[in-house]
């Protein structure tokens, strides 16, 4: 039987299996199994029809020993307490990973947006803010967009914080519209950086990039924008998915046609001369190089034997389970894991913050010659300690991010 997972008994898992590699001690261990915090509100607001929608939310603030609390929110109905510990940890390895003095922390509302109006998501956002401001803040944590929300939802959360602090505080957020202070490149940076890591695993198995076939779930900001570059790069996109289904055609697919008509009918479904599939036959489609940026636990025990592509470059953050993680190992698949394909975001947020303390505004070329040397780095530092340690790359990638995190914590010494 498929064994059962939550996106915590992933994350867990993980750090186990690091640990054990790092031969961490059992308190150590311990101690980066739990958040050092974990915030839960009640969101109360008033609805368009007058009624009052109580919506449950939480900021789950992993550790931040490397620096101040950082990490996406989300909102989405299946938003829990458990699946976002999971994601603050994942971000507290990213940030490791990648070099930024950076914790890992996530923040959810369990709710649908798609069944809201637009004054009502500002009123959630803001409620929200009002909620937990005690607990952010540009040196405390610094929140920026994932599923479901986007650069509009950053301006409400900076305009609530600055509102509540009675002045403008730019740096209190990530993922904002550039003429509020985003910066530049901020918006595909998540996806740009998933394809820098393309670029190079292509390069260490000997595939020649524009030659390639890619498929793509999820057709968000991080799906769109990574079928889009890798394009414009010479691959060819044959599928794409989201959340109603998916759509394949071996001549390739123009991803921006795509998004046009799922902006005019709300999926990428019946666009014109491919034909539908379903989100599990994306995963399994032929294909060299496979982009899950959706969800959590997409590929797992049931369906890993059967992926085709030689490349999985997780754009989302934990689509494989550690028994999927295995079968593809044995097929000598390439995973680029989460920590390290998708830190493209979080880096350009790193920019974006380091450009408002400072008061700065960088150009685009220069956001993304920095962009690219981060990323070369981290995988280039993964790739050297997965061969040193004959592990794969999400082995080598977490023995990076927790080994640093852990390092930090025994410096510092627990306190009192
Ligand atoms: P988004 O809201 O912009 O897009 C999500 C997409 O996934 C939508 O197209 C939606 O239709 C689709 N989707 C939702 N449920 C699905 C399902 N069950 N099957 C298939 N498709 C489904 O979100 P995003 O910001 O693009 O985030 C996508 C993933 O990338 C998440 O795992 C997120 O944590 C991760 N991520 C995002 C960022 C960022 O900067 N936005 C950074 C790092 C990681």
């Amino acid at each position: 039987m498929a064994q059962e997972h939550t996106a915590l008994t992933v994350a867990l898992e993980q750090l186990k299996i690091a640990a054990e590699k790092l031969k961490l001690n059992k308190g150590l261990h311990e101690i980066l199994k739990h958040p050092k915090r974990a915030i839960l509100v009640s969101v109360t607001i008033k609805m368009d029809d007058h009624s009052i929608g109580v919506f449950d939310g939480c900021r789950v603030q992993h550790w931040d020993v490397l620096g101040p609390f950082k990490g996406g929110l989300r909102y989405h109905p299946n938003v829990t307490l458990e699946e976002v510990t999971a994601l603050a940890m994942w971000m507290t390895w990213k940030c490791a990973v990648v070099g930024l003095p950076y914790g890992g922390a996530k923040g959810g509302i369990t709710c649908d947006t798609k069944k809201m109006s637009i004054g009502e998501q500002e009123r959630l956002t803001r409620r929200y803010v009002s909620l937990i401001v005690d607990y952010l803040g540009p040196h405390r944590d610094v929140p920026a967009p994932d599923v479901y929300t986007n650069e509009q939802t950053m301006a409400w959360i900076m305009d609530t914080y600055s509102q509540l602090k009675g002045y403008s505080i730019p740096e209190s957020v990530t993922g904002k519209p550039v003429e509020i202070g985003g910066s530049e490149g901020r918006f595909c940076a998540t996806s740009q950086g998933v394809a820098l890591c393309v670029r190079e695993a292509t390069e260490k198995i000997g595939l020649k990039l524009k030659s390639t076939s890619v498929a793509v779930q999820g057709y968000g900001n991080v799906g769109y924008n990574a079928a889009s570059i890798l394009h414009s790069m010479g691959c060819k996109i044959v599928a794409v998915s989201d959340s109603r289904g998916g759509v394949y055609c071996a001549e390739g697919l123009n991803p921006y046609k795509v998004r046009v008509h799922k902006n005019k009918i709300g999926t990428v479904q019946g666009y014109e001369g491919s034909i539908d599939i379903t989100n599990p036959e994306l995963l399994t489609s032929k294909c060299d190089i496979l982009i899950p940026a959706a969800m959590e636990n997409q590929i797992t025990e049931t369906n890993a034997d059967k992926i085709k592509a030689r490349i999985v470059a997780e754009g989302a953050n934990g689509p494989t389970t550690p028994e999927a993680d295995k079968i593809l190992r044995e097929k000598d698949v390439f995973l680029i894991p989460d920590i390290l394909a998708n830190s493209g975001g979080v880096t350009v947020s790193y920019f974006e913050w380091v450009q408002n303390l400072t008061r700065e505004h960088w150009t685009l070329d220069e956001v993304n010659r920095r962009l690219e040397a981060k990323i070369t780095k981290a995988f280039a530092d993964v790739n050297k300690l997965s061969m040193k340690e004959e592990s794969d790359m999400r082995t080598a990638a977490l023995m990076l991010g927790v080994g640093r995190v852990a390092h930090a914590i025994k410096t510092l010494g627990l306190w009192p």
